[in-house]
């Protein structure tokens, strides 16, 4: 086969795989392996480009992942991101050490558009960066291409050897230009066509399910989020009655949404997959007391769901097959995509496997990020109304409470949830703002309230703007919206006093607010 291929490099960076889906969208296909990977082996694949990604880990540090210089050696071009980019100049002889100022988020960068990889690039371009090490010397033959205020070298190349290093992250879309400077690598330097197209994911993975699955019946975990809705669908397309679905309604969902749920994939609803649901509120509620430490929640929460679910899957018997609707940033942020570092742990990641009497997972959607699974599932026929429905975490709203989760505080969410969710589709930024929920710190504060002192919580509102969800940032939620949001959550929420509007970024956040 003579398809043109660019091999990515796994260094363990949390965007590795959004790096191999920039390049498939500059219609060139791209292949990803581990930087343990033997040379010989990635060299005879013949490869256009080779791109080194992120990571976790200090190049000059003992036992860091390495490479040798022999990959830079082959004649084929290189293009090192971030820790690829660091580790590129350290094998070579350049410097690197930590940064006297670490990047975080959008910086302005200055390029030298003459360079091929920036042309047609804005001079000055806002780049995403996220680093504590910084390139202090460049190595032999390479000149500085790109600067920040505070980072001396923020791209570097040698353009005899086609090499080509970048301290920020052009694959991630908050850099604004990134995607010009990834086309201009692959096919500007690396001289690829760009013709190869990806193939349509509802066909095939129809296909392949049914060919895979032939009689055998399934069983599948369905939470009423778009991940594990358009996973569900998906199979019924593909299966039809094989399948039957469980959902467990934990007490953590928010306001009426089990009921809505119901009313969707329930019997009344237009699908067929053997709607079971299960209410297990007060079990929930009875294992989260005096519980403070949210990856204890998490586990508490996960392991919940995992008995709830043996039970149900007990009275239906033993199937072929378990579904379950993993997405790729699920991947990574469970450390088991590659090298990633553990960031948190995930319900939907393993753990139902033991308690069910099966032969083998489905996970449909593990590859897709959270945009393609939306496109999958309108692909399907889901109502838009549900494919764009907020997305929702597993342990639900057990973690955006912090401290203890009970009763009273669980409403209290919901309902302020409810007010916040309401006036932003008001004011008619609900299809614009990425992700946005309230929370219930765990602040009790003084108040006054018809001239009486008060001592109630504070809620937390968060809003972010996020494509991949990978990277984030705080959404610009005009004022006004703020404060009829927090005058109405004020005086209609028994127990709350103080409304605040969360600003960090992500990182060094994370979308949740846990
Ligand atoms: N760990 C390296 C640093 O902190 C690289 C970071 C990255 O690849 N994002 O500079």
């Amino acid at each position: 086969m003579d398809r043109e291929l660019v091999v990515v490099i796994d260094f363990g960076g949390q965007y590795n795989q959004l790096v191999a889906r920039r390049v498939r969208e500059c219609n060139v296909y791209c292949e990803i392996y581990s930087y343990k990977t033997d040379l010989a082996k990635i060299k005879a694949m013949n490869p256009k480009g080779i791109i080194l990604t992120g990571g976790p880990n200090s190049c000059y540090e003992e036992g860091a992942p390495t490479c040798t210089k022999e990959l830079f050696e082959m004649g084929i071009p290189v293009l090192g991101l971030c820790y690829g980019a660091q580790l590129m100049q350290l094998v070579l002889g350049g410097g690197v050490e930590k940064a006297p100022v670490r990047e975080y988020g959008k910086i302005e960068v200055l390029v030298n558009t003459n360079s091929k990889l920036f042309s047609g690039v804005s001079p000055t371009t806002v780049c995403w960066m996220s680093h504590n090490d910084y390139i202090s010397k460049t190595a032999p033959g390479f000149e500085i291409v790109a600067h920040t205020a505070d980072c001396p070298v923020a791209a570097a190349q040698n353009v005899d050897k086609n090499l080509y290093a970048i301290q920020f992250h052009p694959e991630v879309l908050h850099t604004q230009e990134g995607t010009k400077m990834l086309s201009n690598f692959v096919l500007g330097i690396c001289g690829c066509a760009g013709d190869w197209k990806m193939d349509s994911f509802v066909e095939n993975s129809v296909k392949a399910l049914r060919e895979k699955i032939g009689g055998g019946k399934v069983l599948c975990a369905l939470s009423g989020g778009v991940d594990s809705s358009v996973a569900a669908v998906l199979l019924s397309k593909a299966i039809g009655s094989q399948l039957t679905c469980v959902f467990v309604d934990h007490g953590l969902l928010r306001k009426d949404e089990g009921d809505e749920v119901e009313a969707v994939f329930g019997p009344e609803g237009p699908y067929e997959l053997n709607f079971i649901r299960v209410n297990a509120q007060e079990r929930y509620y009875s294992k989260l007391a005096g519980v403070t430490e949210p990856e204890q929640k998490r586990k508490i929460i996960g392991e919940e769901f995992i008995r709830v679910f043996e039970e149900e899957a007990k009275k239906i018997g033993a199937v072929d097959y378990l579904v379950q609707g993993t997405i790729y940033p699920d991947v990574v942020e469970s450390g088991l995509g590659g090298e990633s570092a553990v960031i948190k742990s995930h319900h939907n990641v393993g753990g139902l496997p033991d308690c069910v009497d099966f032969k083998e997972i489905i996970e449909p959607l593990r590859d897709l990020f959270k945009d393609e699974v939306r496109k999958a599932g309108l692909e399907l026929g889901i109502p838009e109304k549900l494919v764009f429905r907020q997305p929702f975490p597993g342990p639900g709203l057990g973690i955006r409470i912090i401290g203890e989760v009970t009763a009273e505080k669980v409403h209290i969410v919901q309902d302020a949830d409810a007010i916040y969710r309401e006036e932003i589709a008001k004011a008619g930024l609900d299809k614009s703002i990425g992700q946005y929920f309230a929370a219930l710190t765990n602040m009790r504060s003084v108040g006054v309230m018809g001239d009486e002192r008060t001592y109630d919580y504070a809620v937390a509102l968060r809003a972010v703007n996020t494509i991949d969800f990978m990277t984030a940032e705080a959404a610009q939620i005009p004022f006004e919206v703020l404060q009829t949001v927090m005058s109405r959550i004020i005086n209609e929420v028994r127990g709350v006093n103080r409304v605040f509007y969360d600003l960090t970024s992500k990182p060094p956040g994370t979308i949740e607010f846990e």
